[in-house]
């Protein structure tokens, strides 16, 4: 009675971002796509490597993507968008879709990128597919093929997988009004027919295909289809229906009637689902438990996992398949990769790589085999160690996370006489000017910061050349005749790492990198155990800065939501006890620059609507203790301190009531893309205290004209009364080169001046 272990896709990246690398070259020419492929294919080879030495029962393919998973099935469905499809598809027609085509490079007209947008709730970026009422789709694209194809030859026993056909229609979006991509359904699925034929031809017995919007809380319309849908595309190819992130508890009794083979469950998102799904499960059917959480870095407790599905072994013997939650996708490759951990850290995490064992071994030891049972035991002795070490709960920081009371969550007045202080005190024009916060990061920081972590510059000559920077930053803002001036956050790789580094409870990896999106890869810290700031963080920086300008200099710092969300979170404690340790830490850093003479301090929460759980329901509960968290981060501030906050990523609209509960007294967002669009949700709820709308893409190399940016500012003031409304970028200026930032930033100020001028005429 073997238990059947897999993994629903392994990291695509390669240990040291080989495909990143590969891929960058490829676009800059400096590879040719014969190359590019190899690199490909090599990490393929070295993938499906990993999962057979460990002992799994399948080699998973078809998780390999060269940019993007979604996109390589709009590819695999010759979905191309119109405006991208010249001649037959390769690997440039894939790159164009993702990243767009200028108009230099094909001689003919531009053609934008889909667009792109977050994989549930992940920190990946998928490429959105594009509907219309004509769409065809017919399988062009060999990829899925030639990859099973190369998984055989390779001597695997490969279970390919496939994104589902009715997650691929929900993820997209129309591009033509009045039509519904639903109705594409029928021909959608004579593609899929295809393709289980095909991989029918190829000698496959089971397929994976996702259905994660399962998971989610689906309109009746998409549920119903899917009954249908099942039918029609059952093949001889035995059907693993595949769902994660969430419990699909909601829509089980339809999940349990479909014409599949098995289902595979997300154990480590929604524990609680498995005895329902097994009171339900047909008879015939596998049941895949995803016990070892794909999406997080912490070892699996395997002698509890053993407990706890022994029952079910011998309830469903052959039946019962053991797996990783989702894709390994979302977790780190390597942890044999980080030779500068701590062993007691290393003990108690695991990378993809050790994921892919933990379910061998789990898998063994349900099949009885005694070696493998000891190990078990022996594997969770850190994890359940850990329960009760004081380095991890921190009685200090329990004291005060419990001592929170209501008090703490609110400023001393409310934002109308803060106001009135902070006037008095900032004394500061109409439609005041300022910045997000970075400015550019030149390869001169970026050369000192590796020097200095390479030991080749000391801490000394670091400080003195961040200082320089510093200086040089405040010099430019004061040239420009900006009115609220930032020192330009050179010291800060990424607005979290920094903190993460700088706080303690945090640890941080040399090679813990995740896809985001495209060849863009991301390294969260991890939490691993309670937070607290040892000593003050930014208030050296904030004050040298402050100490070279009349003018007021806003503090920077980072959100404890924002922290919390780009970060690997602890799982013995909630998310919600995260963000209030990182509140409690944060607040003492808005003490601190208050007592330093800073008067502005501005509190980033970027992520704030990231955050929010995968069935509505659960938002309401996450918005009140992300609210709450940073209301305590900022509940320090004395009246006449302004408390500013910054959040990109619009689609404010949903969370509006949440965005003016933070009660900050100035928020800058992004609308400057959507030409003001975004103002209408601040008007239409009538906020209530002041607001920087983004005059200026900073995304874009594009320079704004003074009277470009002096008619969004007239769009704007439309919507916000002119006292409460701020003259800013959408975002922060870091990828930026100076030139482009000054010329800008100059027709910003000009802008607010012209303005000012024309009311005091009137
Ligand atoms: N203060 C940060 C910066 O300017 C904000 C970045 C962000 O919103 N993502 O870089
Ligand atoms: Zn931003």
């Amino acid at each position: 009675m073997t238990t059947t272990t897999h993994i629903l896709g392994y990291p695509r990246i390669g240990e040291k971002r080989e495909l990143k690398f590969a891929q960058e070259k490829y676009w800059r020419g400096e590879i040719d796509q014969t190359e590019l492929k190899k690199v490909g294919a090599h990490l393929r080879q070295q993938n499906w490597q990993v999962q057979k030495e460990a002992g799994l029962s399948y080699a998973t393919a078809g998780d390999f993507a060269w940019y993007d998973h979604v996109l390589t099935t709009t590819l695999l469905l010759g979905h191309v968008p119109k405006r991208h499809r010249h001649g037959f598809p390769d690997l440039d027609t894939l790159f164009r879709v993702g990243r767009g085509q200028s108009q230099s490079a094909c001689g003919c007209h531009g053609a934008a990128a889909s667009d792109m947008t977050k994989w549930f709730n992940t920190n990946y970026h998928y490429i959105v597919p594009e509907f219309s009422r004509d769409d065809t789709f017919e399988v062009s694209w060999p990829q899925l093929f030639e990859e099973v194809n190369e998984a055989i030859q390779a001597g695997h026993n490969v279970k390919p997988v496939l994104l589902g056909p009715l997650s691929y229609l929900y993820l997209g979006k129309e591009v033509e009004e009045g039509f519904e991509r639903l109705t594409l359904l029928p021909r959608l699925l004579s593609a899929y027919q295809a393709i289980l034929a095909k991989l029918a031809k190829q000698g496959v017995t089971w397929v994976q295909i996702d259905e994660p919007i399962l998971a989610l809380e689906l309109e009746k319309p998409w549920l119903d289809a899917f009954k249908l849908a099942y039918q029609v595309i059952r093949s001889e190819v035995k059907v693993l229906l595949t769902t994660y992130f969430d419990a699909v508890t909601d829509c089980l009794e339809r999940v349990v009637a479909l014409d599949v083979d098995g289902l595979h469950i997300d154990l480590a998102a929604a524990p609680e689902q498995l005895d329902e799904v097994l009171a339900l499960l047909p008879a015939h059917w596998v049941l895949s438990v995803g016990v070892v959480n794909g999406r997080n870095v912490w070892r699996s407790d395997l002698a509890a996992q053993y407990q706890r599905l022994l029952p079910v072994k011998a309830q469903l013997g052959e039946r019962l398949w053991v797996a990783s939650s989702c894709s390994l996708l979302h977790s780190p490759v390597d942890l044999d990769l980080e030779p500068a951990l701590n062993e007691e850290v290393r003990s108690w995490l695991a990378f993809a790589k050790q994921k892919v064992s933990e379910v061998v071994l789990l898998g063994r030891a349900l099949d009885g085999n005694e070696d493998a049972i000891a190990q078990c035991a022996v594997y969770s002795q850190p994890i359940q160690a850990r329960k009760s070490a004081s380095h991890v709960h921190k009685p200090q920081v329990q004291a005060r996370v419990n001592a929170i009371s209501p008090a703490f969550a609110k400023r001393s007045a409310p934002y109308a006489q803060r106001a009135a202080h902070q006037a008095e005190v900032l004394k500061l024009p109409l439609l005041p000017t300022t910045t997000i916060g970075s400015f550019p990061q030149t390869a001169e920081i970026r050369v000192q910061r590796s020097a200095y972590r390479a030991g080749q510059l000391s801490q000394a000559e670091y400080t003195q050349a961040l200082k320089e920077h510093i200086a040089d930053a405040v010099k430019r803002q004061e040239a420009l005749d900006l009115d609220v001036l930032v020192h330009g956050e050179a010291e800060r790789n990424d607005m979290v790492e920094y903190f993460a580094e700088n706080l303690a409870g945090f640890q941080t990896t040399q090679f813990g990198w995740v896809q985001s999106y495209g060849s863009r890869c991301v390294k969260p810290a991890i939490v691993v155990a309670d937070i607290e700031r040892e000593q003050p963080i930014t208030v050296e920086w904030s004050k040298y800065a402050q100490s070279l300008t009349s003018k007021q200099m806003k503090g920077m710092l980072t959100g404890p939501v924002t922290i919390l969300c780009w970060t690997f979170p602890r799982e013995d404690i909630s998310r919600k006890a995260i963000a209030q340790q990182l509140a409690l830490a944060l607040r003492d850093e808005v003490t601190d620059l208050q007592q330093a003479g800073i008067n502005i301090i501005q509190i980033d929460e970027p992520a704030i609507r990231e955050g929010l759980p995968l069935k509505k329901r659960d938002h309401q509960a996450y918005l009140d203790w992300a609210v709450e968290s940073f209301r305590i981060a900022a509940g320090s501030a004395k009246p006449e301190t302004q408390i500013h906050t910054h959040m990109c990523y619009s689609e404010f609209n949903e969370i509006i009531e949440s965005v003016a509960a933070l009660d900050a007294d100035v928020i800058t967002i992004e609308t400057s893309r959507s030409n003001m669009e975004l103002l209408k949700a601040f008007e239409e709820f009538n906020y209530p205290n002041e607001i920087g709308p983004g005059v200026y893409d900073i995304h874009s190399p594009n320079i704004p004209t003074e009277e470009w940016i002096v008619d969004l500012i007239q769009k704007a003031a439309q919507k916000i009364p002119l006292e409460r409304l701020w003259v800013n970028p959408d975002c922060g200026l870091k990828t930026r080169s100076w030139p482009e930032t000054e010329a800008a930033l100059a027709n910003l100020v000009a802008a607010a001046k012209t303005l000012r001028k024309s009311l005091t005429e009137v």
